[in-house]
């Protein structure tokens, strides 16, 4: 049958959408998982369903190698075998293990101690399941061996030596933004543009939500239902810690996971503390040392450092928040709008 005269653009319209390859259609992926006793979420923005899922089974078989390699739970792992057996002779171990351990006193040495990693010389005295807290002679007795000072390296063989008996060093308070860090690289290198990691309380974002800032929530600190405010986010870290997230109470008081290297105790200066940041290694150790020195000793720390921003909840639900983010004060009433700036 001929062809009308009409239909003829139509028809060539067809043909040469059929003869171009087919426009890539994207979407989200995204999946959760239990790694490291804590909930992994990995979502990400891809063209195809496969390689997505490639991505993210990287993502988490990653994060199960740096458990193996980085838990005080398991006891064949090489932080174990520091361990058992530093406080006799240099341990060696893998570079990457080193390096975290050692990057981890940078953040002892800008924070006088308040994030110490031989935190866990006491902290092995507490177990919050079983409801167990040492007595205040057995934290006399542990805490002389909670020193990151006493921690020898020897960047030659990247060995590790405890310069005091009864030393024990745990990763926690910074392995999982470190982790997360290592989940973005993974990415970044299979061409995913944009995405969010997290692992337990540390997140990081690479690009945007479709052109917008990702909304990060900041919990109630007794209702995790309740978000007390939500950050937006993009190509940025965040990391919160919470006296709500490993716990027990008695008598009114309570015993929890982030421990003052200094006393031995539970810190009790505020709920919760949040540090955004370039890179989750570095929010993940920050949020300890910012919830162990309180916001006021904290955000002097915080607001000399550009990179950072920071959020506490305190013990009476007010809030804190570092120059940054602090909406700025009201112009005075009478005076000139200064240049750029909106009139309100
Ligand atoms: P999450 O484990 O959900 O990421 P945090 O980032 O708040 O939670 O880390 C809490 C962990 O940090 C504790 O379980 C413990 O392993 C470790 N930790 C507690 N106190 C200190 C401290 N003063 N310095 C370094 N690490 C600490
Ligand atoms: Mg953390």
């Amino acid at each position: 049958m001929p062809i009308r005269f009409t239909a003829l653009p139509a028809l060539f319209a067809l043909l040469i959408a059929s003869a171009l390859p087919r426009a890539a259609h994207a979407e989200w992926y995204k999946r959760t998982d239990a790694i490291m006793g804590t909930r992994i979420y990995v979502e990400l923005w891809d063209t195809s369903e496969t390689h997505a899922n490639e991505c993210i089974d990287a993502v988490m078989a990653d994060m199960r190698r740096i458990d193996d390699l980085m838990s005080h739970y398991k006891p064949e792992s090489q932080l174990s075998k520091i361990n058992q057996h530093a406080a006799d002779a240099p341990v060696l171990v893998d570079k990457e293990l080193f390096d975290l351990i050692k990057l981890s006193t940078h953040y002892s040495e800008i924070t006088e101690g308040a994030f110490d990693i031989t935190y866990a010389s006491v902290g092995y005295l507490y177990n919050y399941p079983e409801h167990i807290r040492p007595t205040e002679d057995q934290i006399k007795a542990a805490l002389p061996a909670v020193n990151w000072r006493n921690m020898k390296f020897n960047d030659a063989d990247h060995s590790v030596f405890f310069e005091h008996k009864g030393m024990r060093i745990d990763l926690g308070g910074i392995g999982k933004g470190y982790a997360v860090d290592r989940g973005i690289e993974i990415l970044q290198k299979r061409g995913i543009q944009h995405a969010v990691v997290t692992a337990g309380g540390d997140t990081r974002i690479i690009g945007d939500r479709m052109g917008r800032d990702w909304l990060v929530a900041i919990r109630h600190p007794d209702d995790p239902n309740k978000v007390v405010t939500r950050i937006p986010l993009s190509n940025a870290a965040m990391s919160t810690s919470g006296d709500y997230e490993r716990y027990f109470d008695e008598n009114g008081v309570r015993y929890h996971h982030i421990i003052d290297p200094h006393t031995g105790h539970s810190a009790r200066k505020v709920r919760s503390a949040t540090i955004i940041g370039p890179t989750a290694t570095q929010t993940d150790g920050m949020s300890k040392t910012a919830f162990v020195l309180g916001p006021e000793k904290a955000l002097e720390i915080i607001n000399r450092m550009p990179e950072y921003d920071a959020v506490f909840v305190g013990p009476d639900g007010k809030m804190y928040w570092s120059n940054g983010l602090r909406p700025p004060a009201p112009r005075p009433e009478g005076t000139a709008p200064v240049a750029g700036q909106a009139p309100k």
